[in-house]
């Protein structure tokens, strides 16, 4: 490759690592997206869909599968609230971009597999779109590095040891 390709001011890992706390960051707001559209898609459909003579939001166990999926977007929420904020003050650190991915990545795809379960046998057409949440949210899962290697980067930070190899 010739030397005019080399980018910029990446000189080692760390360069590396600066940019994927960034990238990290993004997908923990992506993640935050498609668990919300999502939620937004069970609650409507839940809403409109009759069974046993009622909408399925008539049911408590439905009820219950829908708080789950809020709670879950509003603690999404708040990890997002705290990226934007240290990204402000030019304070966002490896660790907490890691920990951000791994949580939003994990609970988005517990959201989008509660709300492909609400709509039955729908929740797994295109036409629906939940499913095309959950696909995305497997590469979201994957790429800027797996839960497990998020992990071990937290991990390595709270306890001194890296446990990578
Ligand atoms: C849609 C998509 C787009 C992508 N885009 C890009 C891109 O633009 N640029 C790019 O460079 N890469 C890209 N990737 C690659 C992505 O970053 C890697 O797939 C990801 O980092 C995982 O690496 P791997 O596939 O080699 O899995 P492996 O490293 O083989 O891991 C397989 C499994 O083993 C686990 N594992 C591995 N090591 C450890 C360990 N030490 N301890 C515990 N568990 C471990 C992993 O967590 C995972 O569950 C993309 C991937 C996808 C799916």
């Amino acid at each position: 490759m010739p030397e005019a390709n080399r980018l910029p001011a990446a000189r080692s890992f760390r360069d590396t690592a600066r940019v994927l706390a960034g990238t990290r960051n993004a997908v923990a707001w992506a993640a935050l997206g498609h668990a919300t559209a999502a939620y937004d898609i069970a609650l409507s459909y839940c809403e409109q869909r009759q069974q046993f003579g009622k909408p399925l939001v008539g049911f408590q166990l439905v009820q219950d599968s829908l708080v789950k999926m809020l709670a879950e977007v509003c603690s999404m929420q708040l990890f997002c609230l705290r990226l934007g904020r240290l990204i402000e003050e030019d304070r966002l650190t490896d660790t907490v971009s890691a920990i951000a991915k791994m949580n939003n990545t994990r609970k988005a795809r517990m959201v989008v597999a509660e709300a492909r379960d609400l709509l039955g046998g729908n929740g797994i057409l295109l036409d629906f779109h939940v499913m095309r949440h959950m696909a995305d949210m497997e590469a979201l899962h994957t790429y800027e590095g797996t839960a497990n290697i998020q992990t071990l980067i937290v991990g390595r930070d709270i306890t001194g040891v890296g446990a990578f190899v």
